[in-house]
This record gives C-alpha cells, sequence and structure tokens, in this order.
C-alpha cells in the first residue's frame, strides 16, 4: 500500500475511533446525569444504593460493587453480587477500626442474576471514602472494563453526589428517630413502636419469619407514685427500661407504649422462647432495687403478655392477642407471664422496705 494511503487509512482510522470515544463518553455523562436525579429523588438508604450501583453497573460493567457505613454501633456492608467473597471482609478489616459488629446486606439490582463469588487482587478494587460526622462510609468497585482519563471525573462526580444524599438521608433519620424515642427511658415510644411493628410484621408475613411480641404493665404503679412520689415513679420507669434494654438482644426493640406499659418486639423468635424471655424479664424486675433519697428502695413486679405472628395476624391482632394475655396475667394476681411456662409468682404488687 503506497504511503499515502497508509496516513489516509490511519487518519480515517482514529477519527472512527475519536468518534466512538466521543459517543461513549457523552453516553456515560448522560447516565451520571440521569443517575444524580434518581439518586437525589431516592427515599432510603437502600434505595440511593441500589441507583449508584445501577449507574456503575453502566459505567463500569462491575464484577463487585459494595459499600459500608461504621457507626458507633456497627459496621454495615451492603454488597452486589449477594455472595461476598472472603477478600472483601479482609479488606473492611483493614479499612475500618472495629469489625466485630460486622453485619453484611445483600444488595440486589432487580435485572440481575445472583453471581458466583468473585476472587480479585485488592489492588483491582477501587475505594472511596465518604465521610459524615460520626459515619465513616466507604464505596468499593471493581471495574470490568478499560477505564480512560474521564472515568476518574465521572466517579469522582457520582461520589460528590453520594456524599451530599448520604448525609441528607442520614439527617431525616437521625429526626425520624429523634422523634421515635421516649424522652424519659430513652426506648422506643408509640411512633417507634409503630413504625418497627409494622416493618417486623410485614417481613414475618413476606419471608415467613416468626415474630414475637411481649407487652408487660408494671403492677400497682400507681401506689408508687402516691407513696414515693412521681420522681420515684419516674426512675423507677427508667431502671426497668435499662433492665430490659441490657437483657434483650441487639436486633429486639423495646418502646414504651404508654404510661407504665412496654412492649418487646422479638424479630425471628418463637413464642415459646418469647415466653422464656418475658419469665426472665419478670424475674429480673421483680429482684431490682431502686434506690431513693435518704437511704430508701423501692422494688416493683411487672405482668406480662405473649403473642407470636401466625396465619395473616396483622400488628394490631399482635397488640391485642398480647394484651389479652397481660389482662390475664393480671387476673391471675400480677407478677406473672401469660401464657405462662410455669407459674412462679411472688407476692404481687410493689415491696417498699427500709435500708
Ligand atoms: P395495675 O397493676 O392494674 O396495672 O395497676 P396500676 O396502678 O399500675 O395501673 P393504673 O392504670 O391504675 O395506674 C397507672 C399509673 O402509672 C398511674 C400514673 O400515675 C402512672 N404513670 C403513668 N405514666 C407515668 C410517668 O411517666 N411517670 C410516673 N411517675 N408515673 C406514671
Ligand atoms: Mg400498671
Ligand atoms: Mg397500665
Amino acid at each position: 500500500m503506497p504511503n499515502q494511503e497508509i496516513r489516509s487509512f490511519r487518519r480515517r482510522t482514529l477519527a472512527l475511533l475519536n468518534l466512538f470515544w466521543g459517543l461513549s463518553k457523552g453516553a456515560d455523562y448522560k447516565t451520571l446525569n440521569l443517575c444524580s436525579l434518581k439518586i437525589n429523588q431516592a427515599r432510603s438508604l437502600e434505595g440511593i444504593l441500589r441507583e449508584v450501583g445501577g449507574c456503575l453497573k453502566a459505567l463500569l460493567n462491575y464484577k463487585m460493587f459494595a459499600f459500608a457505613v461504621q457507626d458507633e454501633e456497627k459496621l454495615t456492608a451492603w454488597v452486589d453480587p449477594r455472595l461476598s467473597h472472603p477478600a472483601l471482609q479482609n479488606i473492611l478489616k483493614k479499612d475500618f477500626s472495629r469489625t466485630e459488629a460486622l453485619e453484611i446486606r445483600p444488595l440486589r439490582q432487580e435485572t440481575e442474576a445472583p453471581g458466583a463469588p468473585v476472587a480479585f487482587e485488592p489492588a483491582e478494587l477501587l475505594s472511596y471514602v465518604l465521610l459524615d460526622g460520626a459515619c465513616v462510609a466507604r464505596l468499593y468497585v471493581l471495574p470490568n472494563r478499560r477505564l480512560f482519563a474521564y472515568h476518574d471525573e465521572i466517579l469522582q462526580t457520582l461520589i460528590k453526589t453520594l456524599g451530599v444524599a448520604l448525609s441528607h438521608r442520614m439527617t431525616v433519620q437521625r429526626l425520624e428517630n429523634a422523634a421515635a424515642v421516649d424522652p424519659l427511658t430513652n426506648c422506643y415510644n408509640r411512633r417507634g413502636l409503630d413504625r418497627q411493628l409494622a416493618h417486623q410484621v410485614a417481613n414475618a408475613h413476606r419471608y415467613g419469619q416468626e415474630v414475637s411480641l411481649i407487652i408487660f404493665d408494671l403492677d400497682h404503679f400507681k401506689q408508687v407514685n402516691d407513696r414515693c412520689g412521681h420522681q420515684a415513679g419516674d426512675r423507677v420507669l427508667q431502671e426497668v427500661a435499662a433492665t430490659v434494654l441490657s437483657t434483650i438482644r441487639k436486633g429486639d426493640y423495646l418502646a414504651r407504649y404508654g404510661g407504665e406499659e412496654f412492649v418487646v418486639i422479638l424479630p425471628q423468635t418463637k413464642k415459646s422462647h418469647a415466653m422464656e424471655l418475658a419469665e426472665r424479664l419478670r424475674s429480673k424486675i421483680e429482684k431490682l432495687v431502686v434506690g431513693l433519697p435518704e437511704g430508701r428502695s423501692l422494688s416493683v413486679t411487672a405482668s406480662f403478655g405473649v403473642s407470636a405472628v401466625h396465619g395473616d395476624l396483622d400488628e394490631a391482632g399482635l397488640l391485642r392477642e398480647a394484651d389479652v394475655m397481660l389482662y390475664k396475667a393480671k387476673a391471675a394476681g400480677r407478677n406473672t407471664v401469660m401464657p405462662g411456662l410455669k407459674l412462679c409468682r411472688t407476692a404481687a404488687g410493689q415491696r417498699e422496705t427500709a435500708r
């Protein structure tokens, strides 16, 4: 081929490559713009992550995408594909200070079948840090295509959009949590209870999981206020809540249902185990000695009702069944669990003792 023809062929090939490169760059920026819009419209953390995952899939055709957040309590990692590789756990161990309370959640793209575990070298993994006050968040992605220089700019923009959306979501979450907490006892209030109960009962029906519920009410509590004053009564409520919180599991929920009545939601717990727990709580509350000024102290007892999801029972039905049991426990003389594994009641009602 003469030199002139070779040059012309090169020119045309380069022009074609440039055209292709320009088109794919334009398409990637269009993807980014669309995703940014969807990220900002997402109403939950999972929703935000699904959009980010979709965007990264379109841009990088990733082999693995993971997002991890560490707050004061635990480290949570959302991973796609569903099966996480032990290498990811090693990376989390390296990047986060505390991994003992690690919870891995699947993050599934609706269009994707679950993938097999992917093996990768840590150096192949792109990692981005997002900070938000007491929370540390990191995003990991394992690309499955050749990256051009402009991809870095696109990824930086995507990370910034994600950071803003996350920060906004966390503020909303903090406000929602504050509105769902009882200021006296620090456990959930009625609003928090309703939210959690709806969520747990829906999960129970959707995934066939067991959910139990305990409702308990302090016995003759009016007399505590009458004899020792309202402040002493408040103190008792705080100490009872603290005792219960220290006994139940991290995934259980304690809520103040009203005055001196509390509810414990027990996800993935069968009724017999809930009855055993109620018995343990009953015994702990009975043994609790609340110190009062001038060397006095006070003890209380509580009556318990237990129920569990069955058939198509909804949250109102679950509460109603536990309430019926609580009523029976009161009628049976108080300081009792109904239905009970065994009736081991001591003298009902509170005892005031001098130290
Ligand atoms: P029972 O064994 O039948 O449950 O008797 P009880 O006295 O506990 O029940 P009752 O419903 O007659 O009284 C409940 C009392 O709880 C009345 C109210 O003064 C007290 N109480 C409700 N909320 C609070 C609170 O926030 N602080 C204090 N100190 N007392 C409260
Ligand atoms: Mg009471
Ligand atoms: Mg009551």
